[in-house]
């Protein structure tokens, strides 16, 4: 299960992403609500967990933007205030469900498990772009059937790239999703990262899947199609 967290309070963004990781999801944040509809716009995701006071664009701007593209991505919003036009608000908008702040981590736990019942069919467990295969539950990654033998950290890169095949991921984006925090100063450890994760998912292979992209970034897609 891969979940966009969009929450902008630091402390509160990592308590969700510590909690939901021990709860075997895969995380990503988003701290402001134009790199969370990026993403959510872009990457696949089977819950987007939305903050509303949310710097760039609000919560409500992201939900309605999303609901307009047709994404129909469960979306559990995260209120502040219990009030009842921003319940109807978000409803009305095309949010799954709603928790008011602050709230017990059981709780929201039961809330996504319902949200998740009731959405659409579940995606896939496996993300597969060319003949690579992603096995998000197992935490295995394969090409042409050959097991690929990564760290932890060269997984979680190769997942992000592989869940947004095709959308060109900056630096520091990646930066921020893999090592859960801000390398604006360094990203020259994503570099470092992606060449070794090249060497083993890209060079033994003649078909070639992560491609820079000069001055902006990286991409995951098949090329030779
Ligand atoms: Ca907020």
């Amino acid at each position: 299960m891969k979940v966009l967290v969009i929450e902008d309070e630091v402390k509160s963004a990592s308590y969700l992403r510590k909690g939901l990781s021990e709860q075997g999801f895969i995380v990503d944040v988003a701290a402001d609500g134009e790199e969370g509809l990026h993403l959510a716009r872009h990457c696949r995701y089977d819950l987007l967990i939305l903050d509303i006071m949310l710097p760039k664009q609000d919560g409500w701007a992201v939900l309605s933007d999303l609901r307009g593209a047709r994404n129909q991505t469960p979306v559990l919003v995260l209120t502040a205030r219990d009030a009842v036009q921003d319940r109807v608000k978000g409803l009305d908008l095309g949010a799954d469900d709603y928790l008011v702040k602050p709230f017990a981590f059981s709780e929201l736990l039961a809330r996504i498990r319902t949200v998740l019942r009731r959405g659409p069919a579940r995606q896939a467990e496996t993300l597969a772009v060319a003949d690579l295969e992603i096995d998000v539950v197992r935490q295995r990654a394969g090409r042409s059937g050959k097991r690929l033998d990564l760290t932890p950290k060269e997984f979680r890169l190769l997942s992000l790239l592989a869940r947004c095949a095709g959308e060109v991921l900056s630096r520091t984006l990646i930066a921020e999703q893999v090592w859960d925090m801000n390398f604006d100063s360094d990203t020259n450890v994503v570099d470092v990262h992606v060449r070794r994760l090249r060497a083993k998912v890209d060079d033994p292979f003649p078909r070639k899947l992560i491609h820079t992209v000069r001055g902006v970034g990286y991409v995951l897609e098949d090329r030779d199609k």
